[in-house]
Parts: C-alpha cells; structure tokens; sequence
C-alpha cells in the first residue's frame, strides 16, 4: 500500500483528491473545517518535501456550475488552517486551470473549483479524468469520504498514473483503522451497531458476524429483535418484515460463536417527543400507547461490561434518539464506557453516520482511537465491500 510517505514530492506538482465538501453557513463562511484539518497533514509533508499542490474536490450537489457551490467561498478557510495563500481557478479543467498548475512553483497551493460543476466528474468520465490528469505529477487520494464512488476524480485518474499514485495520511489511516478492526483486531473484538433499522444495518450486521466474538445491537433496531422474539413492543418502531432475518441473525451468531447483547430494559415515551412522559420498561413488555426511544439502565450496565472485556470496538449507530435531550443518556453512557476502555488499552473505532455527529456533539472524538470521516464509504467498507477509488490506488 503506497502512501505519501513513499514519495520524495521536491520539484513534483502532487494532484490531490480531498474531501472540502464542507457546510457553509448563510453567508458562506465555512460553519466546520473538520475536514480541512484533516486534509492538513498530508499538504503539509508535500509543500515540505519542496513540491506543489493542486486541490479538487467537490462541494455539495450542483446542478452544472451554481454560484452557491463554488470553492472560492472556502479559499480563505484553508488559507487559515494551512497557513499558506491559496491560489484559485476558475475551471477544475481546460486551459485557466493548466496555465495556473503549470506556474505553480514549490511550496505553493492551487485550488480548482468544484469538480461537480461538470457532469462528467460523477459519470467517471474517461476523457474528463485525463484532463484532470495534466494538472499534476502524482495523484494523491486522500478523500475517503468519496471512496466508495467510482467518480472521474476518485478512481477513473489513477488509471493515468499507473506508478506515481498513493493514499494520502487522512485515507491511510482510515483503511489502517478499518483493518486493524476486521482484520487485526486484538480479542475479544466487539461491535456496537445502533441506529434506527435493522434493513439499512443488514449487510453489516452480516458481514461482521465473521469478525467479531460480541455484538450489541441497540437502538431502533432493538424493537425489530425482541418482537421476533415474541416481546410486546407497543408502539415502539419495527420492520416487521425483517423479524424473520433477525431470528435468523440470531442463528448464525448462535453458530459462528458470536454473543449477542440485545437491551433488556428501555426508556420509553407516550410520545416521539422529548417533553413526552417517560418510564423505564422491560424491553418485552411495552403497553401501547408507549416507544422504547433509549436503552435503560440494566442494558447500559451490561453494555458496559460487555465494552470493557473487549480489546478492539466498533461503534457504528447511536443507542436512542440522541438528537432529544431526554433520550441522548444511552448513546452518552455507552460513549463513556467506549471511552474508559480506550483508556485502558482498547482500539475504538468510531464511524457511518449518525455515531460521529453523536461523538462530536458529547465530546467523545479525543476519548476514542479515531473517528472516521466517512459515512457511506465507512458502512461499504464494514459490509466487506471494496471501495473502487482504494482498489484504483492498489492496482
Ligand atoms: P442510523 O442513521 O441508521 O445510524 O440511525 C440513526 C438514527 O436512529 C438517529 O437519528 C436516532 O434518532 C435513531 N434512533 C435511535 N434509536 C431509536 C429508537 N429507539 N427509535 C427510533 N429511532 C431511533
């Protein structure tokens, strides 16, 4: 697996795909440079090996070029976190942009505006990819939050670099992270996967039942398991066309060794609500007229045993409904516990979706190994799936 540890960029201009697909505010001030900063490490080693650095990304989901979608209104963002001007064109393709690349000298930075602005970028356009291609000496990919699509950008350029090609420090360490829980995990290895349904999960929950030795299912998810089961789960929500899938979860958990941890008490409500009256219940016996929106006390001191057993953790989908006060204390409670045995020497991997906001928003993200910054090319890469823009590296 080559990185850019691998390469000696001096007087080299690298190509680099990064993920800028950042929010921006009403005023188009960038609200979160998370992913700025996380593309910081790998510029910085280019503009200090001596070469230069030419920057696409997309930003949100234009209809051709709208104004509202340019990069230029993050120019100023990067320039603060790198610390170095950025220069600007107007056109990630065609003559502005190659002038611009051409000129660029060591240590200095193009941005090219959104890559999306063309049609062509989304199709994996051959020819579009080969203008791209021109603008750099070695293609760098450091936007895992995009791997998983197979996009003119993404993985049609490397076919123009079939030996100056590698992952950026941001997208190494997430294929590291990603390996270092499906593949080397150190024992017990434990998976948490919350959210709000079992149909959306299936193909995770399926693939991991081959790597872990625990699995905590919680959330949404939970209420689809216990009615299969024969529980009473009033008005809580249910795929009552997965429960046959879940039964047969539970068979082959049953047969691979794997343990599973199903809530045995929740918090419920009489309403989707967080000023909704609450009590805590068995999970089997919910009246109607009432929902199991968090896990209750007993499932949180069995998950907590449960996490502090086990040596490698992968948290993926919230508890409750985390976003209401009243129903965030699970998701909390299971953060700290992932937390605390982080300290004690397990590798947590926290990642898809909804579990990062949750991290982030309760303060998790130093408390836990690493948080992963993609949400669709993390759950691809937990259902077993090979991400086409990490194979266009590989090959
Ligand atoms: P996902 O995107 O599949 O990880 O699902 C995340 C969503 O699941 C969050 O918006 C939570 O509010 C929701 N969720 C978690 N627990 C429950 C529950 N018991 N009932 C309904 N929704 C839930």
């Amino acid at each position: 697996m080559k990185t850019i540890n691998d390469f000696n960029f001096q007087d080299k201009k690298a190509l680099i795909r990064v993920d800028f697909n950042v929010p921006l505010d009403d005023n188009f001030s960038v609200s979160d440079a998370t992913r700025i900063i996380s593309a910081k490490p790998t510029i910085i080693k280019i503009l200090e090996d001596g070469g230069s650095c030419v920057l696409m990304s997309h930003l949100g989901r234009p209809k051709g070029v709208q104004e509202e979608y340019s990069l230029k209104h993050i120019i100023s963002k990067i320039e603060d976190v790198l610390g170095v001007e950025v220069k600007f064109s107007s056109n990630c393709i065609g003559k502005d942009a190659e002038d611009k690349a051409n000129a660029l000298e060591p240590g200095e930075i193009l941005l090219l505006e959104n890559l999306r602005f063309h049609e062509e970028e989304k199709q994996g356009d051959r020819d579009f990819a080969e203008q791209l291609s021109n603008l750099g000496d070695i293609y760098v990919n450091d936007a895992f939050g995009t791997a998983h699509r197979a996009h003119a950008s993404t993985t049609i350029v490397a076919e123009f670099f079939p030996e100056n090609k590698c992952f950026g420090s941001l997208l190494a360490q997430e294929i590291e992270s990603i390996k270092k829980v499906m593949d080397d995990g150190e024992k017990p290895v434990l998976a948490v996967l919350g959210g709000a349904k079992v149909s959306s999960k299936i193909t995770v929950i399926e693939n991991i039942l081959d790597k872990v030795d625990h699995l905590i299912i919680g959330g949404g998810m939970t209420f689809t398991f216990v009615k299969a089961q024969g529980g009473k789960i009033g008005d809580s929500i249910c795929e009552d066309d997965k429960m046959e899938l879940a039964l047969d979860i539970m068979k082959q958990a049953e047969a691979k060794g794997v343990k599973i941890h199903i809530p045995v008490d929740v918090l419920a409500a009489d309403a989707f609500s967080n000023d909704a009256n609450t009590k805590v219940m068995d999970v089997r016996e919910i009246p109607d007229g009432w929902q199991g929106l968090d896990a209750g006390p007993k499932s949180l001191a069995n998950f907590d045993a449960v996490v502090n057993q086990c040596k490698t953790i992968l948290w993926n989908g919230p508890l409750g409904v985390f976003e209401m006060e009243s129903f965030a204390k699970g998701t909390i409670a299971l953060g700290n516990s992932i937390a605390n045995s982080t300290k004690n020497g397990a590798f947590s991997l926290v990642g898809g979706g909804d579990s990062v906001a949750a991290v982030k928003q309760f303060g998790f993200e130093k408390k836990v190994s690493y948080v992963s910054t993609g949400g669709g090319a993390m759950l691809e890469s937990l259902e077993g799936k090979t991400l086409p823009g990490i194979a266009a590296i590989l090959a």
